[in-house]
C-alpha cells in the first residue's frame, strides 16, 4: 500500500471525528459562561508583529526567546504566529477605541495558537484556547468574576477535580522592595550560568524553574505575598473573599508565577491533578501595566486563557464521555432510483426545517444501509422502498424500541420534526 507522502507537523495533531467535536463542543462549553456575562466577541489575526510579543510578553520569557514562530514576509515585515491571546487583544482594543468607550470593556475570544516547545503529553505546537479579558478596571471583583466563570466552564464540561491556584505578584507598589529581596537571595544561589542572568533580569522567572534541584534551593526564597502593600493585600483579600461568597474553592499558591511578564497583582491557574506534568488547564491573571508598555494609556486589566486540548485531557482523565458526539436523529434508507430522488427532497426538507437528517447514497443494499443508520446515530430510519413509493408511504422505524409504522408520504416531514422534538 501506497504510504501518503505528508504527515502532520511534529508536535501538531489533526482532529478527526470524534474528536473533532469533542473540542468544538469543549470551545463552547468554555465560552459559554462569558458569553452569558455578556462578554463581546472579538477576533485577531493569528499573526502579528512580533514587536508585539517581545513587548507585551516579555523579552527574556521562554515564549519569546525560544517558542515564537517567526519570520520576515515577502515585504520585509517581522511577524510571528501567535503564542498568545492577551497581547493582540489588548492591541486591537487599544487599536479600535474601545477603552475610550464605556469601560470595562468585556472581551472574549478563541482560536489557535503556536508555540515552538518540546512536544509531549498535552503540550503541542499548535492548541487552541478560549480567552477572556477586562479591560480597564482594578476592581477586584472582576479578578473574582473571571475566575467563577472559568470553574463554571469546567464544571459545565462535568469535570469536578479542576483546582484553581490564587496568588498575588503585587503592583509597581511591592514589587520593588520583593525583587530586591528576591534577588538578593537568588544571588547567593549556586546557579547555572543562564539562570544567572535570569536572576538580574528578570528574577521572578527564576521561581517558575521546573528542574527539581532549582525548585530545591529555593525552598526558603522570600515571598512576595509578604512583600504586598496595603493595597495590594486589600485587593487580594477581596478577590479571595469574593470567591468564597460564590462557593468557589481555591488554594493560596504563594509561590505561582507564570511564563508571562506582563502580571500584576492577582494570578491564578487551573490545574487538574491527572494529567502528568502539564497540569495547567488554564490560567490568567491581571495585567495593569501592559496597556502602557504597548504605547496606550493606563488602562488596568485581567484576563485569562482556558486551554482546549488539555481540557479534554482532563475529561478523559476523569473518565467523563466525549461530548459532543456527532450524528444525526434521523437517517434515510431510499431502495431504488425513484425513491433515491424522493429522499433527497425529504432530506433537504428536513434538514432546513432544522432536523439533523442524513441519508444513504450511492444506492446502497437495505442490509449496508441499516448498518450506516444505526452508525449514524439517529434514533429514526425512514425506509422507503419501490413498494411503499407505489403505496404512497414511508416506512419509519423507530431504531431505540425496534417499533415501525407506514407514515404517508406527505405526512413523514411533520411526522419527524414532532417526533424528534419530543
Ligand atoms: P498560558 O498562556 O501558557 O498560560 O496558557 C494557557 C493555557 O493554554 C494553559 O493552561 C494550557 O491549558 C494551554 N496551553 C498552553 N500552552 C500549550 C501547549 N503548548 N499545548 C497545549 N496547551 C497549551
Amino acid at each position: 500500500m501506497n504510504q501518503p507522502t505528508f504527515r502532520a507537523p511534529k508536535g501538531t495533531f489533526d482532529l478527526v471525528p470524534p474528536r473533532g467535536e469533542a473540542v468544538l463542543a469543549v470551545r463552547d462549553a468554555m465560552a459559554g459562561p462569558v458569553r452569558r456575562a455578556g462578554y463581546g466577541y472579538v477576533e485577531t489575526p493569528s499573526f502579528e508583529e512580533t514587536g508585539l510579543f517581545a513587548r507585551g510578553v516579555g523579552e527574556s520569557t521562554d515564549i519569546v526567546t525560544k517558542e515564537m514562530y517567526s519570520f520576515t514576509t515577502r515585504g520585509g515585515d517581522d511577524v510571528s504566529l501567535r503564542p498568545e491571546g492577551t497581547a493582540p487583544v489588548l492591541r486591537a482594543a487599544l487599536e479600535n477605541g474601545l477603552h475610550r468607550g464605556a469601560l470595562p470593556v468585556k472581551l472574549w475570544y478563541g482560536g489557535s495558537y503556536y508555540r515552538y516547545e518540546r512536544p509531549q503529553k498535552g503540550r503541542f505546537r499548535h492548541f487552541s484556547q478560549v480567552g477572556a479579558e477586562v479591560l480597564g478596571t482594578e476592581d477586584p471583583a472582576v479578578d473574582a468574576e473571571l475566575i467563577v466563570l472559568a470553574m463554571d466552564a469546567y464544571r459545565a464540561l462535568g469535570l469536578t477535580e479542576v483546582r484553581v491556584l490564587i496568588n498575588s505578584l503585587g503592583s509597581s507598589e511591592s514589587r520593588p522592595a520583593y525583587r530586591d529581596a528576591l534577588q538578593q537571595f537568588l544571588r547567593g544561589l549556586d546557579l547555572d550560568e543562564d539562570t544567572a542572568s535570569r536572576v538580574e533580569i528578570n528574577p521572578l522567572r527564576v521561581l517558575d524553574d521546573k528542574r527539581p534541584d532549582v525548585q530545591k534551593a529555593l525552598a526558603d526564597a522570600p515571598l512576595v505575598t509578604d512583600f504586598l502593600s496595603d493595597g495590594d493585600r486589600a485587593h487580594h483579600d477581596r478577590v479571595r473573599r469574593l470567591l468564597t461568597d460564590a462557593g468557589v474553592p481555591y488554594d493560596d499558591d504563594p509561590r505561582l508565577v507564570r511564563g508571562l511578564d506582563y502580571y500584576t497583582r492577582t494570578l491564578f491557574e487551573f490545574v487538574h491533578d491527572g494529567l502528568g506534568s502539564q497540569s495547567a488547564v488554564g490560567g490568567g491573571g491581571r495585567y495593569d501595566g501592559l496597556s502602557e508598555l504597548l504605547g496606550g494609556p493606563r488602562l488596568p486589566s485581567v484576563g485569562w486563557a482556558l486551554g482546549a486540548e488539555r481540557t479534554l485531557l482532563a475529561m478523559e482523565a476523569e473518565g467523563l464521555p466525549l461530548p459532543g458526539t456527532p450524528g444525526v436523529d434521523v437517517y434515510l434508507v431510499p431502495l431504488g432510483d425513484d425513491a433515491e430522488r424522493h429522499a433527497f427532497g425529504l432530506v433537504t426538507e428536513l434538514r432546513r426545517a432544522g432536523v439533523a437528517a442524513d441519508v444513504a447514497t450511492g444506492g446502497r443494499g437495505l442490509k449496508g444501509a441499516m448498518k450506516a443508520a444505526d452508525r449514524s446515530g439517529a434514533r429514526y430510519a425512514v425506509v422507503v422502498g419501490e413498494r411503499d413509493l407505489a403505496d404512497g408511504v414511508a416506512q419509519v422505524k423507530d431504531l431505540r424500541s425496534g417499533e415501525q409504522e407506514p407514515v404517508a408520504l406527505g405526512d413523514v416531514r411533520s411526522h419527524l420534526i414532532t417526533a424528534t422534538s419530543s
